[in-house]
């Protein structure tokens, strides 16, 4: 399906409903899994201490995970749990025959060192995609789980554009969260691609000779309507927070590209918010989906991993 709505004159890539068939498909394989073999795909979240936002994003994640039929289990632990603690419940996850996905929330208390807490994962149960492991096999065009956003881009970039084959393809961040493996996923898909970052000379002039222009850098509105060649697609992730204009206690997210300008020049385009955010948890989901039927020798499903 085109995930599509029309503006000015770009299409704009609704990520909101595009997610939604994500999940939807997650929970066709997900019933199919329970109802053919009597396994139940499970996802477990780990949330050391209490950032509000966080606890958002778990209270988000699990919800979508128990709409979709998976096993979702939640693991709140104090602020002050030590390394060892956190080490010995991942340990148990791991060993844990139910447990498919096991991701920990960021940020966690400065106490700890989110590298070796990814490092802890069981690369097959990564669903983040965060590790050095899953990380080298994407590099190496090897099946390993890819991070998740750059994962959803991927799956919007594919609906919108089918072979990007030849592709020009700019990339603007180079985050391990991020940047480094959406150029990778745009590689794999045979695009010519760049890695722009905070000290890329004439960044303007390097962004318009994209067909396909991907921002993921965290400031509101950098990418403005003459940085867009005419026609390309637009993919943005930037999520900005500002006080809402006109309801007070409200935050007002802003993109990282200038959205009513570039939807003018571009063929199609994200908005923020609604593009890219929504495809973040539906790839977490489907991410646990293939962990699940890879640790049971099953085939993995299409169209839901890279
Ligand atoms: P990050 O780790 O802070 O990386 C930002 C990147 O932007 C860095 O590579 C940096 O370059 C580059 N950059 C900074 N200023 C620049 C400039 N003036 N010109 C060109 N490049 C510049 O951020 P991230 O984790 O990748 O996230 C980026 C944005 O995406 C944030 O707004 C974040 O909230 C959003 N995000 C959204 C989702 C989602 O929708 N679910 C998921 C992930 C991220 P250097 O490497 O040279 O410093």
């Amino acid at each position: 399906m085109h995930a599509k709505g029309s503006v000015m004159s770009g299409t704009v890539i609704d990520g909101k409903a595009f997610a939604a068939t994500v999940r939807e498909k997650v929970a066709g394989h997900v019933a199919r899994l329970k109802e053919e073999h009597n396994i139940t795909a499970g996802l477990a979240v780990i949330l050391v201490g209490e950032d509000p936002a966080s606890e958002v994003y778990v209270a988000a994640k699990h919800r979508q995970t128990v709409e979709v039929g998976m096993a979702s289990f939640e693991h709140k632990l104090p602020a002050d749990t030590s390394e060892k603690d956190l080490f010995a419940l991942i340990d148990q996850l791991n060993a844990d025959y139910t447990v498919h996905g096991i991701l920990c929330q960021f940020p966690v208390p400065d106490h700890l060192n989110e590298r070796r807490v990814v490092a802890r994962i069981d690369p097959s149960k990564d669903v983040d995609g965060l590790s050095v492991v899953n990380a080298g096999l994407l590099a190496s065009g090897e099946k390993g789980l890819v991070s998740c956003t750059p994962l959803g881009c991927l799956m919007l970039l594919r609906d919108q554009l089918g072979d990007m084959t030849g592709k020009d393809a700019v990339v603007i961040g180079r985050s391990n969260l991020f940047g480094k493996p959406m150029a990778q996923l745009l590689l794999q898909s045979n695009c010519t691609v760049t890695m722009a970052h905070s000290r890329t000379k004439d960044l303007a002039e390097v962004c318009r000779r994209a067909d396909i222009l991907v921002a993921a850098v965290g400031r509101a509105e950098m990418v403005k309507r003459d940085w867009v060649k005419p026609g390309a697609t637009v993919i943005d992730v930037g999520i900005n927070r500002f006080p809402h204009p006109d309801k007070p206690g409200k935050s007002k997210l802003l993109g990282d590209v200038a959205y009513a300008e570039a939807a003018e020049v571009a063929s199609a385009i994200t908005p923020v918010p609604g593009g890219v955010g929504p495809m973040t948890i539906a790839c977490l989901l489907a991410n646990t989906l293939t962990a699940c039927c890879r640790a049971n020798g099953l085939a993995e499903p299409e169209g839901l991993t890279a």
